[in-house]
């Protein structure tokens, strides 16, 4: 069954794991799933490089990017532009892949809004303390980045609710196979399946009538 990929949103707090769960789940189903690399304004963090955890871009380009519609969508997180270009994420939906886009909750639902079937996946630690203690143990941000994105984690949380799976990141393992089993379920809705369904209706009222 050659089905088109599913378009998939994970949001999460910022230090839920959402990073490392990302490149788990890519690497051991690279076949399966392509991640959408974003744009954005921030600064590079230690370790990360242009074209592969982000496409690093001044404001005044990523503001060109927006004029061109070239992102399907965009969002302002803690004073910096984030955004999803659109060329890669049609191209590997086309070929399908299911594409991932890991991007914070006014961006899922710009996204959702736009596409009505994407599947929008919520990942949170077990416990706060445990969210505030990978931040700090993460050991990329200064003590008032960490401030700011806890308080934007209370904000993120009003909206939990309007994701339609919730993943809890504890053991790291297990939630790499579950976020796995809940997009395959995905595959498996009816709605995504009509070609097969009308094809397999039309081939029995064939056999009915004795014609096969
Ligand atoms: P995010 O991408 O959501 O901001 P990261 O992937 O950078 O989060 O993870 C934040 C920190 O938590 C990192 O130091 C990472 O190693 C750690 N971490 C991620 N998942 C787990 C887990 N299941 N258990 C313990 N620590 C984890
Ligand atoms: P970070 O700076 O920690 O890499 O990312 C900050 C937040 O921006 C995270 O919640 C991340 O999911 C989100 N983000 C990353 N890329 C995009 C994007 O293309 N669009 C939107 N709306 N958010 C993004």
């Amino acid at each position: 069954m050659n089905q088109r990929g599913i378009l998939i949103v994970v949001s999460g707090f910022s230090g839920s794991g959402k990073g490392t769960l990302m490149k788990e789940l890519l690497k051991r189903y690279e076949q399966t799933y392509a991640l959408s690399i974003s744009a954005t304004t921030r600064n590079p963090r230690e370790g990360e490089a242009d074209g592969r955890e982000y496409f690093f871009k001044s404001k005044e380009e990523f503001e060109k990017m927006i004029a061109k519609e070239e992102l399907i969508e965009y969002a302002k997180y803690v004073e910096n532009y984030y955004g999803t270009p659109r060329e890669y994420v049609e191209q590997q939906l086309e070929a399908g892949k299911d594409v991932i886009l890991e991007i914070e909750i006014q961006g899922a639902l710009k996204v959702k809004e736009r596409f009505p079937d994407t599947l929008l996946l919520f990942v949170t630690p077990p416990t706060v303390e445990e969210l505030h203690s990978r931040l700090v143990g993460r050991g990329t941000e200064t003590p008032e980045v960490i401030a700011s994105r806890m308080a934007r984690a209370a904000e993120e949380a009003e909206g939990m609710d309007r994701y339609d799976y919730l993943i809890v990141n504890d053991n790291l393992d297990t939630c790499v196979r579950i976020m796995h089993e809940i997009i395959q379920g995905e595959h498996r809705r009816s709605s995504r399946n009509e070609e097969f369904i009308q094809n397999m209706k039309e081939a029995l009222k064939r056999n009915v009538k004795g014609d096969e």
